[in-house]
């Protein structure tokens, strides 16, 4: 292979260590080198690439239940303290262990303060002394014992709901970490997050969560490493190739097949986030539960906002933008909020019971009938009447789509605002337009280290735009 060399300094070798920190194999310069090491990947940090918060993190347990699961796979939604909250149940059939992953309040797993302390407050006792040290230890054993207790406590109560299990048939079943050596279904937080950036030097590149967590809510992220990224980097390894093969007979020069090369690089780490981030899209709606249509209401930006100031390519400041996509969702609402139900009983008036009102939805409706007289309600006219319970169910399910569509939209300028370099993370955007959860879904338990709250809006000057800004992040630099 002819391999013609990007930058000869930039290579990327492999050392593989034992348990012990000893190396037992190295691979200097090889030609590929593909790093798949999950969400928190070190060696993606070793080499410079960055990860950034796309959302908020939401507090989620995850476990196992031993029992027989018939294969399905279920989103369930809750209303607990003013906010919406789901569960997600994941069967396999044939196997004895249903995976059960739900978002939880930190005030149902985190023990009582007043009975169970962190801090040792006999003053007594010398810090850093041998009788200090064992009474911490002691307290730390009891909240951890309690911790154990009511994790496991809360996570029957969900997964019996989200199982639709009596609670009683799940008293002695077995339920355990989401891993083999976890005793408890355990507590994290889950966001989503994207890298800047998929290749590094002329030989690795990154492949599933390691360019990005999707998030379990939409089931994304097998697929995302095992067909689309798979598949991209096939895609990148035929681009090679021939490239090489056209260097090999002559037909491009030494500097063309580097430059594309390169190409094919970034083209490659281009295409591998944009997938993963295709997937955040659709399960943005998961992370901000609030918004929805019995929650918290988008509101439009004042001009004093930071946002006001940043402006695209095209000259459009995103303070318009972005009022726009909420000017969308109120004449949305209220359209719905307005279907009058003489509208929905004309378009429904039709022999045929399936009707598409809106490009993304298919609405049922069933002739009324009157069950104590045994016959089907019949209109003025003599027709059969629609049954018009169903506009609710349908009104509903239309204002929890323009709510989500809301947020897509939303989602979609915050990495815009990221690809544009105007903010560090998508989430800075999302954090000042979207209101935050109700305060239940804030609290973090006590012995959980916070998610830690990033730097602000860059500070650009009004006339900064797509063409004076300097792209920082590398996989954006050929767009
Ligand atoms: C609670 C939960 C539920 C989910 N549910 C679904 C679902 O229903 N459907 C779906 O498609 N996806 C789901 N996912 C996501 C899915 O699990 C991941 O997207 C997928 O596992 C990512 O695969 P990966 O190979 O990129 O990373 P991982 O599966 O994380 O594998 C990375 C591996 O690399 C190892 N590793 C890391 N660093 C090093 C190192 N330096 N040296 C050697 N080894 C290293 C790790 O130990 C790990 O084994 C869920 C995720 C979570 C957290």
């Amino acid at each position: 292979m002819v391999n013609p060399q990007l930058n000869e300094f930039n290579n990327h070798s492999v050392k593989i260590k034992n348990k012990n920190g000893e190396i037992f194999q190295s691979f200097d310069n090889p030609d590929i080198i593909v790093l798949a090491e999950g969400a928190n990947s070190s060696n993606a940090k070793r080499v410079g690439i960055n990860s950034v918060q796309t959302t908020e993190a939401r507090l989620q347990m995850a476990g196992e239940i031993s029992l027989n699961g018939k294969g399905a796979m279920a989103k369930n939604f809750r209303s607990e303290s003013g906010e919406q909250l789901v569960a997600y149940t994941m069967e396999t059939k044939n196997s004895d262990k249903i995976w059960v992953v739900t978002d939880v309040h930190a005030n149902k797993v985190d023990p009582n303060p007043d009975n169970f302390p962190l801090e040792v407050k006999d003053q007594n006792l010398a810090k850093g002394s041998t009788e200090y040290e064992a009474r911490l230890n002691e307290l730390k054993v009891n909240f951890e014992k309690e911790k154990s207790r009511l994790t496991r406590k809360e996570y029957k109560r969900v997964s019996s709901q989200a199982l639709r299990i009596n609670p009683h048939d799940l008293e002695n079943v077995e339920i355990s970490g989401p891993l083999e050596r976890l005793k408890d279904p355990s507590l994290f937080f889950l966001d989503q997050r994207i890298s800047s950036d998929a290749i590094s030097g002329n030989n690795l590149r990154m492949v599933g969560d390691t360019v990005g967590n999707a998030t379990p809510t939409v089931g994304g992220g097998m697929q995302m490493g095992a067909t689309s990224h798979a598949l991209r980097s096939i895609d990148l390894d035929v681009n090679v190739a021939t490239i090489e093969k056209k260097l090999e007979r002559g037909i491009i020069s030494k500097e063309i097949a580097q430059k594309n090369i390169l190409q094919a690089r970034k083209t490659y780490s281009k295409n591998v986030i944009d997938d993963t981030l295709s997937w955040h899209r659709q399960g943005i709606p998961d992370m901000y539960l609030h918004i929805s249509p019995n929650g918290a209401q988008p509101k439009k930006l004042s001009n004093n906002s930071s946002l006001a100031k940043l402006i695209d390519g095209d000259g459009t400041s995103y303070l318009n933008k972005y009022n726009q996509i909420v000017d969308n969702l109120n004449s949305e609402i209220n359209k719905i909020k307005n279907m009058s139900e003489m509208e929905i009983k004309n378009l429904t008036a039709h022999p045929d019971p399936y009707y598409r009102i809106d490009p993304r939805s298919i609405f049922k409706v069933y002739p009324a009938y009157d069950s104590n007289a045994g016959e089907y309600i019949l209109d003025q006219d003599g027709n059969k009447q629609v049954d018009l319970k169903g506009i609710d169910k349908y009104k509903s399910k239309a204002k929890k789509w323009a709510y989500d569509d809301y947020l897509r939209k939303t989602h979609d300028l915050s990495i815009d605002l990221w690809k544009m370099n105007h903010i560090d993370e998508p989430v800075e955007f999302l954090r000042e337009i979207i209101p935050p959860r109700p305060k239940e879904g804030l609290e973090v338990p006590r012995g959980m280290k916070p998610y830690e709250n990033k730097r602000y809006i860059k500070k650009l000057s009004p006339n900064d735009s797509f063409k004076n800004l300097k792209l920082a992040n590398p996989c954006l630099q050929y767009l």
